[in-house]
């Protein structure tokens, strides 16, 4: 555990914690475990000096995911909108089921957008008693400074591949997530999706794109539909990491650079990608 993780526990368990933290960099999965074990040292029923006993009925449910005073947030979709933030600041103003602290985490709050950010921000400004927020994000640069300064920040060290893998939930192939880790380029933010959409589905889309672009053959790329514009960010974000590790297609990788901008630009994705796939076919040299 990192020191400044251990730190907020001793905090935590002490009862003087701050009500808003900012959990960034390192990896998704392990921000997350940390916020469920700080949850677990906020409610545990019978704690030790330095850390929750993760035996009683309240450190059972938090990790098995049925505590109902803790609760984790996460987009459904490419960015967290505002009306997934008022739905949720409902609850977060509701009373405490059984715990001694409500905790709510939400991931990938970088995904946040302006609105949601500001709806976000009443809620720090009125915090209810005894309710800890934690915001988990890779990029906490991306939060409005408002937020930033008004959290306590927890920084995760880079994890590599190994300390990323050691993160995951035991019931996690190994061999699969170390698949999706390769997939992403190495960032463990965009693995952890890849292993939730499936690895073989991803690969499976991204080999037959490039057969598609080989072939320039358009009906394949028809195959390819329909795709979210979460699975197309993600499927057009590994096309990019494999063509960069191919330093002959500068021209590829500007296109599909353009296509995920555009995707994030709300550009309809099956459009974006159908546009690039006929820029690929022009440019080929495959
Ligand atoms: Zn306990």
């Amino acid at each position: 555990m990192n020191f400044a993780l251990e730190l907020l526990v001793k905090a935590a368990l002490e009862e003087r914690i701050a009500h808003l933290l900012l959990f960034h960099s390192g990896g998704a999965n392990e921000r997350r475990q940390a916020g469920l074990y700080l949850a677990q040292a906020l409610n545990c029923q019978s704690p030790r000096a330095d850390a929750p006993c993760l035996e009683c009925p309240a450190c059972r449910k938090i990790h098995s995911g049925n505590h109902p005073d803790v609760q984790i947030l996460k987009p459904q979709k490419a960015s967290l909108g505002i009306d997934e933030i008022i739905h949720w600041q409902e609850r977060v103003y509701r009373k405490h089921y059984e715990g001694k602290y409500k905790v709510f985490i939400l991931e990938q709050s970088d995904r946040l957008t302006l609105p949601a950010e500001n709806a976000l921000l009443k809620v720090i400004e009125e915090p209810p008693e005894r309710t800890i927020i934690i915001l988990s994000a890779q990029n906490a640069e991306t939060l409005l400074p408002t937020i930033q300064s008004r959290a306590q920040a927890v920084y995760f060290p880079m994890s590599g591949e190994e300390i990323w893998l050691d993160s995951l939930d035991s019931s996690i192939n190994r061999q699969e997530a170390n698949e999706a880790f390769q997939l992403s380029g190495k960032d463990p933010d965009s693995a952890q999706v890849i292993l939730e959409l499936d690895v073989a589905k991803v690969k499976h889309w991204v080999n037959s794109f490039w057969e598609s672009v080989k072939e320039r053959d358009f009906l394949k790329v028809f195959g390819l539909f329909p795709v979210e514009k979460n699975e197309a960010l993600i499927y057009l974000q590994v096309l990019a990491y494999q063509k960069c590790e191919d330093s002959r297609s500068p021209g590829a990788i500007l296109a599909i650079n353009k296509a995920l901008d555009q995707i994030r630009r709300q550009a309809n994705p099956r459009l974006a990608i159908e546009v690039l796939a006929l820029e690929l076919f022009r440019q080929g040299g495959y």
